[in-house]
């Protein structure tokens, strides 16, 4: 198919076959890419000027997980010296520095902790819904659901609804990385694989658990995994409940490399460069033209390129991740205050507008 037909598909609002979209990543010039993902940025938002953020804490439950994954530098094995589990006190500690700012939402995760029980996260989340009524729990990954679900012996289903009882609001996406079994049997062989982080995806949709979808790029897939990914969180996205949540976002952000045992691997792995991210956000935008929102990740690419990336399919900003270990312990360096995220957002020429964990604005 010629690229202008493909043009005209994507702003006719049609699903691209894989192919299509991999030639339009190949071929189309940067400034078309871009302008295609725009126009179906201001179709899907009714709107080209309001950019959502939110102010969060990233709290980790624990630093211990079996999962040993090779581009993980925060995770720990259960006897390490400096292996923890969050204690109760901890975790007020740092909701009342969050609530002090104005935050409500706690990002919780975690490892794949060998002992820890679903009763654990249940009794947990009861205590913190107990002690901050209004607080929201983005809780877990798909990666721990199934974890959780292997020791327990219960489906993914029981898992999550007794976890949503308990006061978990939505689930995260993280733990995606690239949905292929040929990247995770090298990269992070003892998680979860493609096929069961969709499954508890499709699980969470069905009791309408609002979710997020990710994409941990530039390693050491290729063009046609990438593709696959963003094909498969389509078609996720596609089989849920017509007025349930599902997917609320949609986050590419890119591999770090720093120290990581996958650097010492593959030594010659180069960062995805902005030009690659900047592509990936647009044609992300232009495949999931079923999920409403791209939010832009400046912790790993700069508020420089997240800037760029609201021209090409992005409308949110993130949060302000009051903390952070995950990423930035493998070379993500970069910070913002409330202040600082919303003058970037300004800077670009956008209107920022803070938001709650499901994509609302509380703000207008
Ligand atoms: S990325 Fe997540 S699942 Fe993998 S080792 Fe680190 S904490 Fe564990």
């Amino acid at each position: 198919m010629r690229l202008i037909d493909i043009y005209q598909k994507v702003l006719n609002l049609e699903n691209l076959t894989k192919d299509e979209a991999i030639s339009l990543y190949i071929d189309a010039p940067t400034s078309e890419l871009t302008f295609l993902a725009h126009e179906l940025r201001k179709i899907h938002k009714n709107d080209d000027k309001k950019v959502g953020w939110i102010i969060d804490r990233n709290v980790n439950i624990t630093n211990v997980c079996i999962a040993q994954c090779k581009f993980c530098n925060f995770c720990r094995k259960p006897n390490d010296p400096d292996s923890y589990i969050t204690s109760l006190e901890q975790y007020i500690e740092k909701i009342d520095e969050m609530y002090k700012i104005g935050g409500r939402q706690l990002l919780l995760q975690g490892g794949l902790h060998p002992d820890l029980s679903l009763n654990f996260y249940v009794n947990l989340f009861k205590q913190l819904k107990s002690l901050y009524p209004d607080l929201k729990l983005n809780a877990l990954s798909p990666a721990e659901i199934v974890h959780i679900s292997k020791k327990e012996n219960l489906n993914y289903s029981e898992v999550l609804s007794k976890l949503n009882e308990a006061g978990l609001d939505s689930l995260p996406g993280a733990g995606a990385e690239i949905l292929s079994d040929r990247v995770r049997a090298i990269v992070s062989p003892a998680k979860c694989t493609a096929t069961q982080w969709a499954d508890v995806m499709r699980a969470a949709h069905l009791i309408n658990l609002p979710t997020s979808a990710t994409m941990m790029f530039g390693f050491i897939e290729t063009l046609n995994e990438r593709i696959d990914h963003l094909i498969l969180l389509r078609d996720i996205q596609a089989e849920k409940p017509k007025n349930n949540f599902g997917f609320v976002t949609f986050i590419p952000w890119t591999y770090q490399p720093e120290n990581t045992k996958l650097q010492n691997l593959y030594p010659d792995l180069k960062k995805a460069s902005a030009i690659e991210y900047i592509r990936t956000v647009a044609i992300s935008r232009i495949i999931l033209n079923n999920i409403q929102n791209i939010q832009t990740s400046w912790l790993t690419v700069g508020k420089d390129i997240a800037q760029i990336t609201l021209y090409g399919g992005a409308n949110d900003f993130g949060s302000i991740m009051i903390e952070e270990n995950v990423v930035s312990a493998a070379g993500a360096k970069y910070s913002f205050d409330k202040e600082q995220i919303q003058k970037s957002i300004k800077e670009a020429g956008f209107v920022p507008l803070q938001r709650n964990q499901k994509y609302e604005f509380i703000e207008q």
